[in-house]
């Protein structure tokens, strides 16, 4: 029997406690018993968004919560600056004007990052501009975005910093209250180690002001229903029972690691990683390359039947391009449960079928590439 590896950005292996605990029987979300559960996963939330802030779950998709961060900040008449560096830039652009909000996209070429001042000039061009939408981790094109700079810009113009951090949250660093971060959304199936399901949100008491004034259409997406319930550690409608238990502990475990250890290990899996896939003869995407996922580019081969081959006779899932880099890119995910030797694995595999495509390789040249970094 083959085993099957999953080394996608997203969804991401389970962690072992995570799979225990989905396994538990269900009990009644209106109980003492429940409001424990919730109530440690909502400190391990603040934990790992690095603030004091509430930190919402709803049951959906990371695009719920970057659903719920249009509806419940904007007004009908506002505009956004949207960055738009990939696929989850254009994502924050669909939502906006499925709501009617204008956009200003500040275009930046995909596999790089947007640079600070660009951001500034086109804030101080445009006084009409409420929100600022970005992203941590660009998925696209694995390039984490100096979020730091970013809100420090838009802080001083007392707008609002929206951040995806979806498939960056656990590897790539966010600071959120440390760095003025108004607004953090993620989901469950990246950096903590669970199924697909839930979602997050994170609000500062600035957006407290957009909330009040914002009159777009919302209903189970309600910010202002949501944040009365977790006060009293409670859901305003029936939660994922079994995946806010498993919550409960991979953010237990993420906490007993700690962050500083995490971030740190995952920057030297990607850095080892990059070297890895450039001794293979791989071009590496990104000029900001994240600690959550690596994106590179080979000129002479369709990337697309790599992916295939790979999880087909192999059983190992890496993700291809989207977009223009559909056929172009490979992406291998290191983040949440994914371990160095994971990768090696994945690098072993990705030699052979490279060479069954013809590409001459000399055997083991990225294994020894990877250990060279990563255990320097
Ligand atoms: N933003 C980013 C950066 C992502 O990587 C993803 C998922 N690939 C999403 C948003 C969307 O999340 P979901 O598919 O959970 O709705």
């Amino acid at each position: 029997m083959k085993h099957s590896y999953l080394m996608t950005p997203g969804p991401s292996p389970l962690l072992p406690e995570v799979k225990a605990a989905l396994g538990r029987d269900i009990i009644h979300h209106r109980t003492d018993e429940f409001r424990e559960v919730l109530k440690e996963a909502h400190e391990g939330l603040k934990y790992l968004f690095q603030t004091k802030n509430p930190v919402l779950i709803f049951s959906s998709s990371g695009t719920g919560a970057m659903e719920a961060a249009v509806s419940n900040f904007l007004k009908k008449e506002d505009k956004a600056l949207i960055v738009m560096g990939g696929k989850f830039g254009e994502r924050w652009k669909e939502i906006c004007e499925s709501f009617g909000v204008e956009t200003v996209p500040l275009n930046v070429e995909w596999g790089n990052a947007p640079i600070s001042e660009d951001i500034e000039k086109l804030l101080d061009a445009d006084s009409g501009i409420k929100a600022v939408y970005t992203t941590l981790c660009e998925t696209s094109t694995a390039t984490v975005y100096d979020i730091k700079s970013i809100a420090e810009v838009i802080r001083k113009k007392g707008l609002l910093c929206v951040v995806d951090a979806v498939s960056g949250l656990g590897q790539d660093v966010l600071k959120t209250d440390e760095w003025g971060v108004d607004v953090v959304v993620s989901g469950s199936q990246k950096g903590l180690m669970l199924p697909p399901g839930l979602a997050f949100l994170s609000f500062s008491k600035k957006a407290e002001k957009f909330l009040e004034e914002s009159d777009l259409p919302k209903y189970y997406f309600d910010l202002k229903k949501a944040s009365k319930s977790w006060e009293k550690n409670d859901t305003p409608f029936t939660p994922s029972v079994s995946l806010i238990f498993a919550l409960r502990e991979s953010l237990r475990v993420i906490r007993e690691e700690g962050l500083e250890t995490r971030w740190k290990d995952f920057g030297k899996m990607g850095r080892a990683l990059r070297s890895a896939l450039t001794s293979l003869g791989f071009e590496i995407l990104s000029k900001s390359p994240s600690s959550s996922v690596t994106a590179a580019l080979v000129k002479e081969i369709d990337t697309a039947s790599i992916v295939r081959k790979m999880r087909k006779e192999y059983g190992i899932s890496i993700a291809g391009g989207q977009g223009h880099l559909k056929g172009k890119i490979v992406r291998i995910a290191h983040m949440g449960y994914i371990n160095p030797s994971d990768i090696v694995m994945c690098l072993s595999v990705l030699e052979k079928v490279l060479a069954d495509s013809g590409v001459s390789i000399e055997k083991g040249v990225s294994l020894k590439a990877f250990q060279e970094v990563y255990y320097a």
